[in-house]
């Protein structure tokens, strides 16, 4: 089994790649350096969470001992929403790629659809709590991603957080340049999105599951919400494999061709979180997982649920 996938633009995609939302600063390097010393190649980061700074640091230490060259690396980021902008597009690249202290990404995903109100809040909110949109069109800022390829800032743009309706729209735009090689979005057993990773795969798009441990530190858990991790049924699978749940949270990914990316800090997680290559879900396990789907969403953005470009009120 290959170890990356191939996305539109000829690049080799890992399949599986390091997290980083919530991974304070302080704490995120050596979780990045852990990462690249154990075999990770694939970084996710974004601007929004705030520790891409050391994230570069990170990466710039492993360079310099020549652990990996920079080729080796797939290093994605993602267009937070208050830059949807045609005019700030190019900015925020040029932020994000001086923070992580590298000349180029290899993907520039816009993070979400929806467009926020620009300015030095990440979420600007009225009153009542709910999201200030902005007036863009995603159509538009997704011609300024399509220019970051053309001045070479980013080897390839994708979206993430794209229902197929808004990913339709993008292909079926009038002068498409560069079609979008990446949706990366919610996926794992409580959310397996089925219809819509059939329709990226159908389309060339590969998939990236976010959230694949089921995100236990979103700030806004409950403790009455399902817990991937402590579920009997998924822990019954690992001990047949050997394995730890969040191994076979994993694996179950990689064996749908989808790109996963699981977030640790703790390095002996991280370690244990690669570990995912020597072993093979049965194709009954794997139904078995995917008959856990329950529409059970860690990230569903409900305060921006009233903005035109909100992604989840269709059904895929
Ligand atoms: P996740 O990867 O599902 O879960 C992370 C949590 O699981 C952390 O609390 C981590 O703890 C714990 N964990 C990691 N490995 C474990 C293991 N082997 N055993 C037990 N617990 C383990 O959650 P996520 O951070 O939401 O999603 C992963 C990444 O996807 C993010 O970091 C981010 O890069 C991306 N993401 C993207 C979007 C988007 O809108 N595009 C949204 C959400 C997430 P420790 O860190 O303390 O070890």
């Amino acid at each position: 089994m290959a170890t990356f996938l191939v996305l539109k633009n000829q690049a080799k995609m890992p399949i599986v790649g390091l997290g980083t939302w919530k991974s304070p600063p302080g704490k995120v390097a050596s979780a990045v350096k852990a990462a690249i010393d154990v075999g990770y190649r694939h970084i996710d980061c974004a601007y929004v969470y705030q520790n891409e700074n050391e994230i570069g640091e990170a990466i710039q230490e492993k360079l310099k001992e020549k652990v990996v060259s920079r080729e080796d690396l797939f290093v994605v980021s993602k267009l937070w929403c208050t830059f949807h902008e045609k005019s700030l597009v190019k900015s925020a690249c040029q932020k994000t790629l001086s923070d992580l202290k590298l000349d180029y990404l290899d993907l520039y995903l816009i993070h979400w659809p929806m467009g926020f109100k620009a300015g030095t809040d990440i979420f600007p909110l009225d009153d009542s709590g709910k999201v200030i949109p902005s007036n863009t069109n995603f159509l538009d800022t997704w011609t300024a991603m399509e220019e970051l390829v053309d001045t070479g800032l980013v080897k390839a743009i994708g979206v993430s957080n794209f229902n197929h309706l808004q990913i339709e729209s993008i292909l079926t735009k009038p002068g498409l340049k560069h079609a979008p090689v990446v949706n990366q979005i919610e996926c794992h057993p409580y959310l397996t999105q089925e219809k819509l990773i059939e329709y990226c795969q159908s389309k060339g798009i590969v998939v990236t599951a976010y959230s694949p441990l089921g995100s236990p530190d979103r700030p806004w858990a409950k403790p009455e919400d399902p817990s991937l991790l402590d579920d009997p049924r998924i822990q019954a699978i690992a001990q047949k494999h050997n394995k730890t749940t969040a191994q076979v949270l994993i694996r179950f990914h990689i064996q749908r061709k989808v790109v996963v990316i699981p977030k640790s800090i703790t390095p002996s997680r991280i370690a244990e979180n690669f570990q995912v290559f020597d072993f093979e879900l049965t194709d009954e396990e794997m139904a078995t997982i995917l008959s856990f789907n329950r529409g059970w969403r860690a990230c569903g953005m409900s305060n921006s649920s009233s903005h035109k470009d909100y992604p989840f009120s269709v059904p895929f």
